[in-house]
């Protein structure tokens, strides 16, 4: 092979390698739970979440909405196969959260917040990130590591993870510590989340748009929308952050609303969610009642 051939063949190659499309990678880190561990702890969250929180029946037309398209925009989810689930609480106040493994809840309120199908896609996609990135357990395993001599870890030895931090009263339930995300989750999970959105072929700018929305609204709706910035903290260029990974994608034809969500839409637009107060007299009531 003379000089020039070679030349060519080796920038074909290297033209060949380049990947066609910057895709964000998901991020992995020191993790103390194994994928059983992960799914153990999802579950007992999971049930403690539908004894203590106003959930709408999975049955009802707006969880089944949710559920579907949920489940479209996680069939795009890079890594581990979680069973994915999406569930309504019938809550006023604007919020939604990732169980580890999986299970992701939205308050009704956030879905009469959104103004298009893609705006709740948006919030779906970002749960769902940080379902992949396990930012829940990530967190927990920080604290595990730096709580637990090593001496106690050894006498330990032979539980499972997800047992040694029950014992040591690491959940993940209502209210939980390792369900508030830092600002770099946040980051995490808008990127990917963008990933997620322009898979199952919504417009990701929609997500960082959503979320610029409500904090521009949060001084307007009073305590609403405590709980989801302090769950959901802004990384601080959400937008900025956002464009710059869909700039690196092809452009395509993006879907705003299906007639599914304008009829959901109309279905949402007259029921009236609890109020937290509410639910808090909903949740003494029914401890009594158990
Ligand atoms: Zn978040």
């Amino acid at each position: 092979m003379n000089m020039p051939s070679r030349f060519i063949s080796l920038a074909l190659i290297v033209v060949l390698t380049i990947p066609a499309v910057a895709r964000v990678q998901p991020t992995t880190g020191f993790d103390l739970y194994s994928r059983d561990d992960e799914l153990q702890v999802g579950k007992e969250a999971m049930l403690e979440v539908n004894r203590q929180m106003p959930l709408l029946p999975d049955s009802s037309p707006v969880s089944r909405y949710v559920n579907d398209l949920g489940k479209k925009l996680a069939a795009h989810a890079p890594g581990e196969p979680w069973p994915y689930a999406f569930h309504v609480v019938n809550q006023k106040d604007i919020n939604a959260f990732a169980l580890p493994g999986g299970t992701i809840y939205v308050n009704l309120g956030t879905i009469q917040a959104a103004d298009s199908e893609a705006e709740l896609a948006g919030v779906l996609a970002h749960e769902i990130a940080h379902v992949v990135q396990r930012h829940g357990t990530r967190s927990a395993s920080k604290q595990l590591a730096a709580q637990v001599p090593l001496a106690l870890l050894a006498g330990m030895l032979g539980k499972s993870t997800a047992a040694q931090a029950a014992a040591m009263g690491i959940s993940f339930g209502v209210g939980s510590y390792f369900l508030k995300n830092s600002r770099q989750s946040e980051s995490e999970a808008d990127l990917l989340g963008a990933d997620i959105m322009y898979d199952a072929g919504y417009d990701p700018h929609a997500l960082a748009e959503f979320f610029t929305k409500l904090q521009d609204e949060a001084g307007g709706r009073g305590s609403e929308l405590d709980q989801f910035f302090s769950d959901h903290p802004d990384p601080g260029n959400r937008v900025e952050s956002v464009s710059h990974e869909v700039a690196t994608l092809p452009s395509k034809v993006y879907a705003l609303n299906s007639p599914e969500f304008l009829s959901m839409k109309q279905t949402v637009a007259t029921m009236k969610p609890m109020t937290a107060e509410q639910i808090a007299a909903w949740q003494k009531k029914h401890a009594r009642a158990e």
